[in-house]
């Protein structure tokens, strides 16, 4: 019998893939027993990021078992469509995460780029802006380009431009994953996710085009997540479904703890815990009159404050 300390590189419902990072060499594992982690009711006791102990017999194509998960720096979560209140954590141990956003040729619409950025902020992964298909954006395009990466940068995100198609920012953003770590890259369909990736590293294409294919065939089943190793150093985990990659059990005061420029004011709210909604000699609203906060973030604000609300009331 061996023992070990692993990483869990895949998830495919009760079969996991582990590899002793840094080192690539993937060995099949599953769950022994039963593992159940205190207060959080999860599909999915292990996830990919997850760094756990294991044991396996001394022959070939043993399965190991995996006997205790080790505690987690962070993770990220999302709900169970059904209303039962489990969630699946997507992955674990994230470094950083990398949010691909165009402003046109799909728009991304930027409630959901805050809603991303409040779920990182919330699960404290640093997540950086990647503005990508800058060639698309002539002149016309100048002012809302500047606006945006403004209200952003001025909120404290790091923001990178590429450009796939004039491979501009790509060495950059290269580098970036290859120092190191576990890089969460996500961004609704369209944004230009599978070119990034292709341009970053050409070997991950085929693997990369395979998990696509396989969640858009199989929607209705379980998505399973994967790590993989980038050329140059760094992993990356690609999540294609992100629609459901939600807030969970925050209170109605917390949403504004994960807006950094709410945060950097509220001190001077008169009454606490305000909602930064209605009350008088409120820090917020009279950063968001001085124009300090942007309008379309303090919107966003709103909208997750209603949606928390509703959700609440549901249960
Ligand atoms: P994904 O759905 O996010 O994986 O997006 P894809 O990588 O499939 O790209 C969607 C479309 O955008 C494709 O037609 C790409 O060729 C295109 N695309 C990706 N990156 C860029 C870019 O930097 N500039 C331009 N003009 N088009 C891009
Ligand atoms: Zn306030």
């Amino acid at each position: 019998m061996k023992q070990g300390t692993a990483t869990v590189i895949k998830n495919t419902g009760k079969d996991y893939l582990l590899s002793e990072l840094p080192v690539w060499k993937p060995f099949p594992a599953v769950i022994r027993g039963k593992m159940r982690l205190k207060g959080l009711h999860t599909t999915n006791p292990v996830a990919v990021g997850d760094i756990v102990e294991y044991e396996a017999e001394d022959e070939p194509n043993a399965v190991a078992a995996i006997t205790k998960v080790f505690p987690r720096k962070n993770y990220i979560i999302r709900k169970s469509v059904n209303l039962s209140r489990e969630c699946h954590i997507i992955a674990a141990n994230l470094d950083r995460a990398c949010l691909i956003v165009t402003l046109d040729f799909p728009e991304t619409k930027w409630p959901f780029i805050d809603r991303f950025l409040v779920t990182c902020e919330a699960y404290k992964i640093p997540v950086t802006i990647i503005l990508n298909k800058t060639d698309l954006y002539g002149p016309e395009f100048d002012d809302l380009k500047n606006y945006f990466i403004k209200v952003y940068g001025e909120a404290g995100y790091e923001i990178k431009e590429t450009s796939v198609w004039k491979n501009e920012g790509i060495d950059e953003l290269r580098h970036f994953i290859n120092t190191g770590g576990l890089t969460l890259l996500s961004g609704v369909s369209g944004v230009g996710k599978s070119s990034l990736l292709k341009a970053i590293d050409p070997s991950l294409d085929p693997k990369i085009s395979e998990i696509s294919l396989s969640t858009l065939q199989g929607r209705h089943t379980t998505t399973f997540y994967e790590i993989y190793p980038v050329t140059g150093g760094g992993y990356i985990i690609d999540t294609p479904g992100i629609r459901g990659f939600g807030l969970i059990d925050m209170s109605s005061e917390e949403v504004s703890l994960y807006f950094p420029e709410m945060l950097r004011v509220m001190d001077g709210c008169r009454y606490r815990p305000c909602t930064h909604t209605h009350e008088p000699h409120c820090a917020v609203k009279e950063a968001v009159d001085r124009g300090e906060i942007s309008p379309e973030r303090y919107n966003s604000y709103l909208g997750m404050l209603e949606e928390e609300t509703k959700y609440r009331q549901a249960e």
